[in-house]
């Protein structure tokens, strides 16, 4: 069986001697040494002024969304996976959804102004695929309207924009270090953001709300805490990311001479002045992408239809997904292809010659 993705481990002799010392120090949890270091060494590879960790990206997102104790309506996308969505929900906000650009599906930056209200406080665009959003005119649009801008960056780790790091933009991102992403610790997320007052409410969300220092609760928080077993696993991935992430270009690279001569599809393109990380490969079909899907499925090929249904489509939700056409008619064509660091060229080469016929 042949999976959309698989979880890039790290050597295990390299894990087990990161973790060693933990039995020395018995400190396995609360912000410990191995959670200290992989902030620090993500700062440094994401370029970002400050990065928190997470237990998971989800509650990440959750905790900047509260940490600029938003209110009111927030504009997004409804072209991602129920996380976004989820959080904005959950976090007492109401989405509206803007629709996406058909060349990358990002949010459609074009179409934000109109959507914008008195009740409106912030963005929550998506990197989506890590094709990376009209970061400029959302900026823009930030500072005309007093909005902040958090990014859903759970697919650009790593990503370049002429240069400049993904987690610089917006006032915060959120990185997702899921087992299925391309860098991970296991479960595991951070924030990434760039105000210094923010750092004690970072710290306090993830715990419980207890202050810097541990005398008072300040908010009603849950627990969102990194271990320092997934902050190990972190470290060791961390020094293998280049390897990683060209081998996935490799993979992307043999799709896209395989795949730009057929007809009746559209594949993925890289973005001009982007680094991209590879991390999904998306191919739109003009027919029947269930068919494609099943076609694969037969042949222990599982491609995934990220993302379908769209958020505003969700059974345990009330919205029009009517509203975002684009969005809409991509999330019913698209289907993203295997794409992980070891696939080799003749399953690639396999994949192409079934989609091709
Ligand atoms: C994976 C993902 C998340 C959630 O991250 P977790 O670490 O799984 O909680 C949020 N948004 C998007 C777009 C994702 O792909």
């Amino acid at each position: 069986m042949i999976n959309v993705t698989k979880t890039s481990m790290p050597p295990m002799e390299e894990y087990i001697k990161e973790i060693a010392e933990l039995w020395d120090s018995c400190w396995i949890s609360n912000m410990g040494m191995k959670h200290s270091e992989l902030e620090k060494k993500l700062e440094e590879h994401l370029n970002a002024p400050r990065v928190s960790l997470f237990a998971n990206g989800h509650f990440a997102l959750e905790a900047a969304l509260r940490a600029f104790e938003l209110e009111g309506e927030v504009i997004t996308t409804p072209f991602t996976f129920a996380s976004t969505t989820h959080a904005i929900v959950r976090s007492g906000l109401k989405p509206v959804f803007c629709d996406i650009r058909e060349d990358n599906y990002t949010i459609d930056a074009d179409k934000i102004e109109a959507l914008i209200t008195p009740d409106t406080t912030a963005i929550v665009p998506v990197h989506v695929y890590g094709n990376i959003c009209e970061v400029e005119k959302i900026e823009a649009l930030a500072r005309k309207y007093n909005l902040k801008v958090i990014y859903d960056a759970a697919h650009a780790f790593g990503e370049k924009l002429n240069g400049r790091g993904v987690a610089g933009f917006g006032d915060a991102s959120m990185f997702s270090f899921h087992a299925t992403k391309v860098f991970n610790t296991v479960e595991g997320g951070a924030v990434a953001y760039s105000d210094s007052s923010l750092d004690g409410r970072m710290k306090c969300l993830k715990d419980f709300g207890i202050s810097f220092g541990g005398k008072d609760i300040l908010e009603c928080a849950g627990n969102g805490k990194m271990s320092e077993f997934h902050a190990a696993m972190g470290l060791c991935n961390l020094r293998h990311i280049d390897e990683y992430i060209t081998a996935r270009q490799s993979v992307a690279k043999r799709y896209i001479d395989n795949l730009s001569a057929v007809k009746g599809i559209k594949i993925w393109q890289e973005q001009e002045g982007v680094e991209h990380n590879y991390s999904y490969f998306p191919v739109l079909f003009e027919g029947s992408r269930d068919e494609v899907c099943e076609r694969l499925l037969k042949e222990g090929i599982c491609a995934r239809k990220y993302f379908y249904p769209l958020t505003n489509d969700l059974k345990c939700y009330d919205f029009d997904s009517a509203k975002t056409p684009i969005a809409k008619h991509i999330s019913d064509h698209i289907l993203c292809l295997p794409l992980y660091p070891d696939l080799s060229f003749d399953d690639v080469d396999r994949i192409c010659r079934i989609i091709s016929e």
